[in-house]
């Protein structure tokens, strides 16, 4: 796809998004799959702010009916099953189990009570039977696990994605709907009229210049830098977002077969182990954040915190920090509200200032297609019931091996391909059949080939080293990128 920065200043847009997280992808997609002419501007890459830092769960959130928010659990169970039926290549089913210990803070008939209501809320929309578990049963499911103590425990379903990915192809969607989107294009004032925003003034960051860029209506779905961009609207704007801090460690291996819900013991904070990639993704943490978003990073504390809390659940590991693969932190954009972070609810709402901007406030990662298909049907005033897909949404009607047979690659690769890109790993093989070199592999693990690296920057407007090996490919939470990967994707970049 060719970045052409020059039509942002020659048309009048119906729609301008700022931010190209999860949100402002989704919302630029449905616009523009609703007819109106969209623009979307990211300052970074397309979820290098939240959207690539979550716990990668599509969730309806069980420890929320804690705090009693039944609607939001429903909804959420509501769209975890949209987004397996659309998105089944990013979107996984995950079984999760919850070990309970005498004297952990919630009792065994708590957690029990809280499955079972769990999936009564999901009813049609389950993905798989819970189930209560004696202590044995917990023991042979998961043999590393702590005895001492153990009661029993619960299992349960609920889904696995990828965040980075997903957003992505709800910008290449948008793309396809005939959205004028950017990466690394930052709105840095607000143009008005008569006090009425008219658009924005840019600044291509790639290419250091600056331009208007002009429309009916303005969305700033910018999560954590929401509050700066009220203030950039109206100076003294009181603040909108509560900043929480979760961070996350990707530990060596897999240290469970199934993903593990664990009761801290020290705050009743509930976190997670859960086998990612091969490896362990082991988070989050909530604390408040006060900072600016972008000098958002990992404090040893948070590591030690997890590292200790795990340990208590898995004591025959030993939780070596040396074998700790990557760390990652974002924040959670919550609306701004008084109380434990824990506690703050995880709803949306749609704030429109005095200029007319609308910033998205508030929301998880589960329900961004709701949101984004409220937000629209706002703006346009009539709900639209469009077939939501995403680009690689679809049945691949071959298999790995019959794929492997015709084109001459590993089944592993394929295999990868397909997890990966969906329907559109054709794409991918496309490329390597009018440039055979492209089907070299420039990593074994995960299984990466040269057509992949070219993919990203033509389609997929990858235009760093970090973009590819962050969002596009993952490879940097799955240890040492090989020098191999980065001369090849140096190469690539450079022409
Ligand atoms: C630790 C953690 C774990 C989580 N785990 C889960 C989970 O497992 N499941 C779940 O459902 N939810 C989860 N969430 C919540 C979820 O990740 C967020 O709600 C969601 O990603 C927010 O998306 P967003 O688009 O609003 O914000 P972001 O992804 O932050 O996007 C905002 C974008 O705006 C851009 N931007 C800012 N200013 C400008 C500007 N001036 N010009 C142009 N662009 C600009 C930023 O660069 C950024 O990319 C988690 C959150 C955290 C922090």
């Amino acid at each position: 796809m060719i970045r052409d920065i020059e039509r942002f200043t020659k048309n009048i847009y119906d729609l301008l998004v700022v931010g190209g997280g999860i949100n402002g992808a989704a919302i630029a997609h449905i616009a523009a799959q609703r007819g109106m002419k969209v623009a979307l501007l990211e300052k970074g890459d397309f979820a290098s702010g939240t959207s690539s830092k979550s716990t990668k769960l599509i969730h309806g959130g069980i420890r929320y009916l804690e705090n009693f928010e039944v609607d939001l659990v429903y909804e959420s169970l509501r769209e975890r099953y949209i987004q397996l039926k659309v998105a089944p290549h990013l979107v996984k089913p995950l079984p999760f189990v919850i070990p309970v210990y005498r004297g952990d803070k919630r009792p065994l008939w708590m957690m029990q009570f809280g499955v079972f209501l769990y999936e009564m809320l999901a009813g049609p929309y389950r993905v798989s039977p819970r189930k209560n578990l004696s202590r044995d049963e917990v023991m042979r499911m998961e043999p590393g696990i702590e005895p001492e103590g153990l009661k029993g425990g619960v299992l349960y379903y609920d889904a696995q994605m990828d965040d980075a990915r997903l957003c992505l192809e709800n910008v290449l969607m948008a793309d396809q709907y005939g959205a004028h989107v950017a990466n690394y294009v930052k709105a840095v004032s607000f143009v008005k009229e008569n006090g009425r925003v008219t658009g924005v003034r840019a600044r291509d960051v790639l290419g250091n210049r600056e331009f208007e860029i002009r429309a009916k209506r303005v969305i700033c779905a910018a999560g954590p830098w929401t509050n700066e961009l009220l203030r950039l609207d109206a100076p003294g704007a009181k603040k909108k977002v509560r900043t929480t801090k979760g961070i996350h460690i990707v530990y060596q291996g897999e240290i469970s077969k199934h993903a593990i819900l664990i009761g801290s013991q020290s705050d009743r904070r509930i976190f997670f182990v859960i086998p990612w990639m091969g490896n362990s993704l082991i988070g989050t943490t909530d604390t408040d954040y006060v900072a600016g978003p972008d000098e958002v990073k990992v404090e040893q504390e948070g590591i030690n915190y997890l590292l200790r809390e795990s340990r208590r659940v898995f004591p025959t590991l030993d939780f070596n920090p040396a074998k700790i693969l990557a760390t990652f932190a974002g924040l959670r954009p919550l609306i701004r509200k008084g109380g434990s972070p824990r506690k703050v609810s995880r709803k949306h709402l749609f704030y429109e200032a005095p200029s007319g901007v609308i910033f998205v406030v508030g929301g998880k990662y589960t329900t961004y297609r709701k949101v984004a298909a409220d937000c629209v049907s706002k703006l346009r005033k009539v709900s639209g019931k469009e077939d939501f897909r995403l680009y690689g949404s679809g049945a691949i009607p071959e298999s790995a091996e019959a794929v492997a047979g015709r084109t001459g690659l590993e089944p592993a690769v394929v295999r990868s391909l397909m997890d990966l890109y969906g329907t559109r790993y054709e794409d991918v093989l496309k490329l390597a059949e009018k440039d055979p070199s492209l089907k070299e592999k420039v990593s074994d693990v995960p299984p990466v080939i040269k057509a992949q690296l070219i993919y990203a920057v033509q389609t997929e407007m990858a235009k760093t080293l970090e973009d590819i090996t962050g969002r596009r490919l993952s490879l940097v939470y799955q240890g040492i990128v090989s020098s191999k990967v980065l001369s090849a994707i140096s190469s690539i970049l450079a022409k």
